[in-house]
């Protein structure tokens, strides 16, 4: 099997640049690098052997299994170009028959062993300590864009290597957008506020989101977050081995439809975390991969309303032999900043 996805590559040899081409057969593989990440290669990929090559990773690796007379090899059809792969194609010949094998490698990431376990334990708290620790700072008259600056210092300061995505600071109108990039607009009283931030620690992710309220909620906002915060918990609870994900999906939206806002919940319940940050099992709709123990998966359903404001509550969670643990254990409660 041919890779090309780095973040597969990670997985299987321990590399983590951005360029690069595995391939793997049995127990053996193989890593080609450039010449900027040779030394990194080697000092990553511990017990793989490391070739570095100077005229097109693509081109050599197809030359290679040429020469090496291979038949069957599989590639990854969700990220391998066009180009790339006809260049493979052509390199490497007749001989060989392709096989589109883009799952495996996402397949086998969702489950996560222990040591990885612990890894994305360390990113959750530090990215729910850091949560904590800024909310002093989100008060009227503060920017968005410097709540989400002080978010990502402090995830480098408490060991993180960078943020696991653009941090997400939207207050007011702008939490109806789902994925709000922070603006220059200040926050200001009668605000909601939503910051969903996580930290890469060691290549892996974690996720976590929160919604605040500057100053006194009238009864519709209160409902709204009670809506939520509902439906979270209910998906959270859902959330055991052996049930399929569209059924943790379905228990949010069911919560939601209770009190008629399902229509304002526009996308997915939750999705796997680890190397990615979006990565399998996706908790949707019309998922029915069966969870076990060993996922890594957010619970983070949502309600956005245009022209009022949006609330999400979001955690990563890990399903266990017997149910599921919450990792990012950030307050939800005191959501109302007077
Ligand atoms: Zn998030
Ligand atoms: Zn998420």
């Amino acid at each position: 099997m041919l890779l090309t996805d780095p973040a597969n590559i990670f997985y299987f040899t321990g590399f983590r640049g951005s360029a690069g081409v595995a391939y793997v057969e049995g127990p053996e593989a193989v890593l080609w690098v450039d010449p900027r990440y040779t030394l990194q290669a080697r000092e990553q990929a511990r017990g793989i052997e490391v070739v570095e090559v100077r005229t097109g990773l693509i081109r050599f690796a197809g030359r290679w299994l040429r020469r090496g007379g291979r038949q069957r090899v599989g590639y990854e059809d969700g990220h391998l170009s066009c180009r790339d792969f006809l260049q493979l194609r052509q390199e490497a010949g007749k001989t060989v028959t392709w096989v589109a094998e883009g799952k495996i490698g996402r397949a086998l990431r969702a489950v996560k062993d222990e040591e990885e376990i612990q890894t994305i334990r360390r990113a959750c708290a530090i990215t729910s300590k850091v949560y904590e620790e800024v909310l002093p700072r989100v008060r009227p008259g503060v920017k968005e864009l410097d709540v989400a600056a002080e978010i990502e210092y402090r995830m480098k300061r408490e060991g993180a290597e960078a943020p696991a995505f653009e941090t997400i600071v939207a207050s007011g109108s702008r939490t109806a957008l789902p994925h709000a990039r922070p603006s220059s607009k200040l926050l200001e009283n009668g605000d909601l506020v939503i910051l969903d931030l996580g930290a890469i620690l060691c290549g892996y992710a974690s996720d976590l989101t929160r919604t605040l309220y500057l100053g006194r909620p009238e009864r519709r906002i209160r409902r709204l977050f009670q809506a939520v915060q509902a439906a979270q918990l209910k998906a959270i609870q859902g959330a055991e081995p052996g049930v399929e994900a569209r059924r943790v999906d379905m228990c949010a939206r069911r919560v939601l439809a209770e009190r008629h806002l399902d229509k304002f919940f526009t996308h997915s319940t939750g999705h796997g975390v680890g190397i990615e940050i979006h990565e399998d099992p996706r908790i949707a709709k019309l998922e029915r991969t069966k969870l076990r123990a060993g996922h890594v998966i957010t619970v983070e359903p949502g309600v956005y309303l245009e022209g009022v404001g949006g609330v999400r509550i979001e955690d990563t969670l890990l399903v266990t032999p017997r149910g599921q643990e919450i990792l990012t254990g950030a307050s939800k409660d005191s959501w109302i900043l007077e």
